[in-house]
């Protein structure tokens, strides 16, 4: 059971709001969360208090700066056990939300806990480069998120083809994510993206966090993202 004050409290600082509905959702994820891990390797964090704080407050941070609206499209690249996306559609229910990870064990994961918790949305095992050039995928989502997948240059190459221009590619980063940005630059602006907002913040635990909000203002080059070992070594 986890502690459903420390949950309210994490979540109301972020200026984000919970129902009786999600917390009861909050509550069986984490209890999924460590009774999965003993099979399939999810997560090094099992104590309830840290799940609540380093995994689900964490996940929600990106609402302090963006109102997510029912309706709208969000993809989660490299998801893992869900983060930051199912803690981002427990909040809010009618986002339609796209799970991507290369690992199908962990999706396997969080296909169980979306069906426990009465929740719909997309599943999808494969690399993000590998389907971001389909016109189903392009340019079709208001929101990008990923969380501790790859460094910020890498990471907006995986990324960034699936916003619209409009949209946003939310990435959350430790402590390193100034210098990460600094890195990004010329990757942000190669892809049709815009620096909206960089912030560093401090989990109730007293853990330093960041935050990369990229705005996209233009068409991502059709050539782009190149091929999977491209990326990883000749990032932008
Ligand atoms: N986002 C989760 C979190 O914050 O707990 C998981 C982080 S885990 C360290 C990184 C995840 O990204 C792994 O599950 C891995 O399989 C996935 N991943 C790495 N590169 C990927 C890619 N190019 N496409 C899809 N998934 C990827």
């Amino acid at each position: 059971m986890i502690n459903s004050d420390l949950l309210k409290t994490g979540v109301n600082e972020i200026g984000a709001e919970l129902d009786s509905y999600a917390i009861d959702r909050f509550d069986s994820y984490a209890e999924r969360l460590v009774r999965w891990n003993e099979h399939v390797n999810l997560t090094a964090i099992t104590d309830p208090d840290e799940i609540v704080i380093k995994h689900f407050v964490d996940s929600l941070y990106p609402l302090r700066y963006v109102q997510m609206k029912a309706g709208q499209k969000l993809i989660d690249i490299g998801t893992g056990a869900g983060f930051p996306a199912l803690p981002l559609l427990i909040v809010n229910p009618g986002l339609e939300v796209n799970f991507v990870d290369s690992v199908g064990k962990k999706l396997g994961f969080v296909k169980d806990v979306l069906r426990n918790s009465g929740l719909v949305a997309t599943i999808t095992h494969c690399r993000a480069e590998e389907i971001s050039k389909n016109d189903e995928h392009r340019e079709q989502y208001d929101y990008a998120t990923a969380r501790a997948v790859a460094p910020l240059n890498v990471l907006c190459e995986y990324g960034l083809p699936f916003v619209k221009v409009g949209g946003l590619f939310i990435a959350l980063k430790g402590s390193s994510g100034e210098e990460e940005l600094h890195n990004a630059k010329d990757a942000i602006k190669t892809l049709g993206g815009e620096l909206a907002k960089f912030d560093e913040y401090t989990l109730p635990n007293g853990d330093k966090r960041s935050i990369v909000i990229i705005r996209k203002i233009s068409q991502t080059p059709t050539k782009y993202p190149r091929k999977s070992k491209k990326i990883d070594t000749k990032p932008l």
